[in-house]
């Protein structure tokens, strides 16, 4: 059986990182994509190599269509044809009140977010559509409990990017299962990664929305990427559309 080659967006830290280590021991070839930290995707890459993954680099601003091009063209000449997507890469701004925000906050949020997903989506749907020649393939958006909580206070504005993408899962899962992808989402809680640290929720309001987790703790980016691993795998051949909440109960 040929492996799977999955491109993970946003893999040079965090959720991305544990997905890539996660499905890298599964069995798949992996592109990291990365925004800034190539020194972290190398040192992520030769890991996975350790384990007999074959492992490509690529530099690329998710919400740049140009520079999503010239990844997918990387994954296409230098791994082969591409059979899973994780539309990882997110971010958030300080935590700001609506009222407060300016709007290049707002259009940096809903482009990386919104716009990156569309843009990276797009180019896997025209590789693995079996409408266009393809074989096939599996894709997990990477929300966000945010998406239905709101964030008021902290960051409406990333809510509401990942509430576009819960319609976006919806929406693209019914346009291709019939051309052989399958297209969910997992929202996760509040996850040990630096994004907190970033921006938005660092400080009181990450030990308030923390007091309100019914499990009592942080989750932790192996237990999102366990999700993800089973969305994308055979195993979940007939979840289409879904959103997977991995939010300890919150
Ligand atoms: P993180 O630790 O901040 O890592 C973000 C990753 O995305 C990094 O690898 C970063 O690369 C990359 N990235 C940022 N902007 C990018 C861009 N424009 N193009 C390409 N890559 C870009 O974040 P995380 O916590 O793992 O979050 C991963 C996903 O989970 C995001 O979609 C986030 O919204 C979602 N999520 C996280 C939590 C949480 O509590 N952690 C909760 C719900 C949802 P560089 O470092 O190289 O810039």
């Amino acid at each position: 059986m040929a492996r799977p080659i999955t491109l993970i967006t946003g893999a040079s830290r965090g959720i991305g990182a544990a997905t890539a280590r996660l499905l890298a021991r599964q069995g798949h070839d992996l592109a990291l994509n990365y925004r800034h930290d190539g020194a972290a995707a190398e040192v992520l890459a030769e890991e996975l190599r350790s384990l007999g993954a074959r492992a490509l680099c690529v530099a690329a601003d998710v919400g740049e269509p140009a520079q999503v091009e010239v990844l997918f063209a990387r994954i296409d000449a230098e791994l082969g044809r591409l059979s899973g997507l994780v539309n990882n890469a997110g971010v958030v701004a300080p935590a700001a009140p609506v009222a407060e925000m300016a709007p290049e906050r707002i259009e940096r949020v809903l482009r990386i977010n919104v716009l990156g997903s569309f843009l990276c989506a797009q180019q896997a749907v025209r590789r693995m559509s079996r409408a266009r020649g393809g074989a096939g393939g599996a894709i997990v958006n990477v929300s966000s409990r945010a998406a239905q909580l709101g964030a008021p206070g902290v960051y409406v504005d990333y809510a509401a990017s990942k509430g576009a993408i819960d319609s976006f899962t919806l929406g693209l899962a019914k346009e291709v299962i019939g051309e052989g992808i399958r297209v969910n989402g997992v929202r996760p809680g509040i996850i040990a990664t630096d994004i907190h640290a970033s921006g938005g929720m660092a400080g009181a309001p990450l030990a308030a929305a923390l007091a309100a987790v019914p499990s009592g703790r942080i989750g932790k980016p192996e237990e999102v990427a366990e999700a993800i691993a089973w969305l994308l795998s055979p195993a979940a051949s007939y979840t289409v559309g879904a959103m997977l909440d991995v939010a300890g109960g919150r």
